[in-house]
């Protein structure tokens, strides 16, 4: 993930992680990415690719900022150093406001997969995303599309799930596949510490108790973990699980989901295409403008930099031994409550940003999302299982929205998803006579719904 003018953006959106990055340098920087540096990156970074299509993601801050000809450089640098026998693929992710006929035709000409921050429709859109002035930027972002269309260009969308949209999952998803005719629907949540502009997330001490997130979470509580526009977990929780059932009635093969489809790919036994929810991270390195490399573009903390592409080779840093130990944290760090929970193939714990609490037992590191990824694995269960029966078959996965026409999916109430405590899930055996330690071992969906 390279993001050539650091945190600097055009906007100022409430919830934003990076702009505060500021900080971390000094005054008179240039928030550029000097053409020394892009040169060198891409060089290293198609070296160091064994697969055909190699892919540059452009993120920011705003990457549009720094005009049309910083990316015809890129384009520039890609073919002069990608091999004939392989393929560059762009992606650019930006809050569209810029979007010109101009930049519209470059992108598609150089055949960019653009994605566009949008938060649903304006009522909801224009509550963070606003800019320097705090005035809402939902009609500039449509004026963006609209070019982005009219020029043909590929694009897909990325929402923040945050306190205030999470609670109109179906007017966000309805406007998001009528009105923008948006294909692939990106939703990540909105999860921010209240120190999360000083404190790296390795560094925090998590509450003394177990607050369950439903009261650590509220504005109100001076226990809150989260600042106030997180989302709350459970009402994530059912965000989802509304989604995927419009999804599940309508949409299956027209409209993308990734995280409805990277949990089929794990109801059917595959790895995570996504860091969330792997087993272990840390291959999603975030290059910033002045050559700077951090383990993860959520973890650009001074404690997480790595090095510096102009001392060190890319390889030095992505392979490095402090590296590795931060992918595999994700795995070794996982409390006892998360290892015995029937969803960790799915969930794995998420993202180690995102562990904020202490379990029921006093562990620490329990994902603040926790209620409500469990409620939403919990949820699709029965229907990824049907549609990997499908896909095993040989068989559209779509056959089971056709089986559905005339049958009605039972309403979600959040009490017909209790969580049980850990105690209560260990001492119910399974039907094969294991205890639930071991039937819940990871990759084994068949266990999910049969608990007694
Ligand atoms: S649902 Fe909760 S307990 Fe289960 S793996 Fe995820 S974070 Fe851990
Ligand atoms: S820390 Fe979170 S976002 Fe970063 S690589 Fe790991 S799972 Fe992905």
């Amino acid at each position: 993930m390279v993001k050539p003018t650091g945190p600097i953006c055009n906007l100022a959106c409430t919830y934003c992680y990076y702009l505060s990055k500021k900080e971390f340098y000094h005054d008179r920087c240039h928030w550029r990415m000097s053409d020394a540096v892009l040169e060198r990156f891409i060089r290293q970074y198609i070296a160091q690719q064994d697969v055909q299509e190699i892919n540059f993601s452009w993120q920011g801050g705003e990457p549009t900022l720094l005009g049309i000809d910083f990316f015809e450089k890129a384009v520039h640098f890609q073919k002069l150093y990608c091999p004939p026998t392989k393929r560059v693929v762009n992606d650019l992710q930006t809050n569209g406001t810029l979007l010109d006929e101009d930049w519209c035709r470059f992108l598609h000409e150089n055949r960019f997969l653009v994605g566009i921050s949008i938060d649903g429709p304006q009522k909801l859109h224009d509550i963070y995303r606003v800019d320097r002035n705090g005035q809402g930027t939902f009609n500039q972002v449509i004026s963006g599309i609209r070019n982005l269309q009219k020029q043909r260009v590929e694009f897909n969308t990325l929402t923040v799930v945050n306190k205030t949209n999470a609670r109109y999952p179906l007017d966000v998803y309805h406007f998001l596949r009528d009105e923008l005719g948006s294909k692939y629907l990106q939703f990540i949540p909105c999860v921010e510490p209240v120190d999360f502009k000083t404190t790296a997330p390795g560094n925090r001490t998590e509450p003394d108790s177990y607050e369950p997130a439903h009261e650590a979470n509220q504005p109100e509580s001076p226990n809150s973990v989260v600042t106030e526009w997180s989302v709350h977990p459970e009402d994530y929780g059912t965000f989802l699980c509304t989604i995927f059932d419009e999804w599940l009635q309508h949409d299956i093969g027209t409209v993308f989901v990734p995280l409805f489809d990277n949990a089929l790919g794990q109801w059917l036994g595959l790895p995570s295409s996504t860091c969330y929810f792997s087993e272990i991270c840390g291959k999603a390195l975030a290059l910033e403008h002045d050559g700077s490399v951090y383990a993860c573009d959520h973890y650009v903390y001074p404690e997480y930099k790595r090095g510096n592409i102009r001392e060190k080779t890319l390889a030095e840093m992505v392979y490095s031994e402090q590296q590795a130990c931060f992918g595999l944290d994700k795995q070794d760090r996982l409390p006892g409550y998360c290892k015995d929970c029937k969803v960790l193939f799915a969930c794995n714990g998420e993202c180690p940003k995102n562990r904020l609490l202490r379990t029921p037992d006093g562990e620490p590191g329990l994902n603040y999302l926790c209620s409500g990824l469990w409620k939403f694995f919990h949820h699709i269960d029965p229907w990824m299982k049907q549609m990997a029966e499908e896909l095993r078959a040989g068989r559209p996965a779509v056959n089971i929205m056709r089986n559905l026409e005339n049958k009605t999916i039972p309403v979600i109430s959040p009490q017909s998803l209790h969580r049980p405590s850990r105690k209560q899930n260990v001492e119910y055996p399974c039907d094969n006579g294991y205890k639930s330690k071991k039937c819940h071992y990871p990759n084994n969906p068949a266990s999910i719904s049969e608990e007694k």
